[in-house]
């Protein structure tokens, strides 16, 4: 087996990567860094969990070092990323990686005062680690130049996609250089990402390790068939009788995470939500309070969760199954990582078979069921030859009947869940998908940055 040494890390680096207790390159880290080290653009098919961000941070770091421009640091390396919790998470690693060389690194992002990184910019960086909204403001403001930039990552590429940062990585990609070198990592590579990689990487290298085979093989998951009032029972019997000690549960929408939270404090289980709607100190607190294990149960909607690390998370509720398949691999992932072991529970409710078939068809297996607790709901198992997608209710076929309030439960379900590429059909016409693609853009353009 390959070991760092031998991937031609310089010894800073070989010691920062030792302190972190990392023995062997993952597989995205042995087959990105060679070709980083030699100046190659690499495009690489990988979810956060994978070590990517070593993958890319370790090299970036160790060509960098290698020559040093006289005079005042300026940005030499652009990071950019969807979410401010992602963001965090990536100037974090290179605060480890970066333990022996001189080099300085700054995170930017939206939702907080805007002077502290404003004086730090002032003071000159080397590696910038921004989300789009907060960096196309500085810019804007005169604090940073882009035209020294070496090295651009694009990380979580099909995230900024979804939420609607194509016009921002746009502008961003004028302001660059251009001659640098160029790193594009993506959970997912469908075509809108395969085109946005074409426009602007060269020759790249491309790396592939694919998110569902990492994580759905070494996951346990149980599906419970269950009525949608019976839920919150369900889940606090759980909690209780498995003492979780780490557990995310995701909800469909931030209205819903809220109302759970309260839910289980009222059966004595300690929660935080963590959504788009939180504002960023309420949100940075709930995820150190989960890390650090004063609080046991994070709920969460994709958009907040996608990316963050938490190690020894034990167990994954999808609370609601999500309407989009891919999310349900990116969800379970949040566990089992590092070769630990883990356990999902999809909770499929009569509204949600069809969700489940789309799930199953795209990791290609059933998911064992457990139907011994006592809320097993035998109305909510997919009917034979049931297609995937959502399932036409009693509320949504006779619009007439409904009150103003489902109707806005409706429309806001449709704002929140978040849009991913999909073949799956559903009950939605095109126009009205991309209406809800571009308000649910918007929105999340406004929560994360
Ligand atoms: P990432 O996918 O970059 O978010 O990394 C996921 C987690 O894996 C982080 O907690 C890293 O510290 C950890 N990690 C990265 N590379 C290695 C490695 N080679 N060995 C062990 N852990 C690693």
């Amino acid at each position: 087996m390959q070991d760092f040494q031998s991937l031609g890390l310089s010894d800073e680096l070989l010691l920062a990567v030792e302190q972190e207790g990392y023995t062997t390159p993952t597989p995205v880290q042995a087959q990105s860094i060679p070709p980083l080290l030699n100046g190659r653009d690499v495009l690489g098919v990988a979810q956060t969990g994978t070590g990517k961000t070593a993958a890319f941070a370790l090299p970036v770091l160790q060509v960098m070092n290698r020559s040093k421009p006289q005079g005042k640091r300026h940005i030499r390396a652009l990071v950019l990323s969807p979410t401010r919790e992602l963001a965090a998470q990536i100037d974090e690693r290179f605060s480890a990686y970066s333990e022996h060389l001189d080099i300085r690194h700054k995170v930017i992002f939206g939702g907080v005062n805007q002077n502290p990184q404003v004086r730090a910019l002032e003071k000159g960086v080397d590696v910038l680690v921004a989300t789009p909204g907060r960096l196309l403001d500085l810019i804007g403001q005169g604090y940073i130049d882009l035209s020294s930039v070496e090295f651009f990552v694009l990380d979580e590429a099909d995230q900024m996609l979804d939420m609607g940062f194509i016009r921002d990585i746009k502008k961003v990609l004028k302001l660059l250089p251009k001659r640098r070198q160029n790193l594009l990592f993506s959970a997912t590579m469908p075509k809108s990402i395969a085109d946005l990689a074409s426009s602007f990487l060269h020759n790249a290298v491309m790396v592939d390790v694919s998110p569902e085979e990492v994580t759905v093989d070494r996951i346990a998951q149980k599906i419970m068939f269950v009525r949608k009032a019976d839920k919150r029972r369900l889940i606090v019997k759980i909690i209780k009788q498995e003492k979780v000690s780490k557990g995310i549960v995701f909800t469909r929408t931030k209205h819903g995470a809220n109302r759970l939270v309260k839910q289980l404090a009222q059966s004595g289980i300690n929660a935080a939500a963590i959504h788009g709607n939180k504002s960023q100190s309420a949100r940075t607190k709930a995820l150190a309070s989960f890390k650090n294990g004063e609080i046991k149960i994070l709920v969460a909607t994709d958009i907040a969760s996608r990316g963050i690390d938490v190690n020894d998370i034990t167990h994954v509720f999808n609370y609601d199954l999500p309407n989009e398949p891919e999310s349900y691999v990116h969800r379970i992932g949040r566990t089992a990582r590092a070769g630990k072991s883990g356990i999902a529970y999809g909770f499929c409710d009569d509204t949600e078979s069809g969700y489940l078939v789309g799930i199953q068809q795209l990791i290609g297996f059933e998911i064992d069921v457990d139907e011994t607790h006592e809320f097993h709901f035998m109305g909510a198992i997919p009917k034979p030859g049931q297609k995937p997608g959502k399932i036409k209710t009693a509320s949504s076929g006779s619009k007439k009947n409904n009150s103003n309030r489902n109707k806005n439960k409706r429309r806001s379900n449709q704002r929140q869940s978040r849009p991913q590429q999909s073949n799956q059909k559903s009950g939605n016409s095109n126009r009205q998908r991309s209406s809800n693609k571009r308000r649910n853009r918007n929105r999340s353009r406004n929560n994360q940055n």
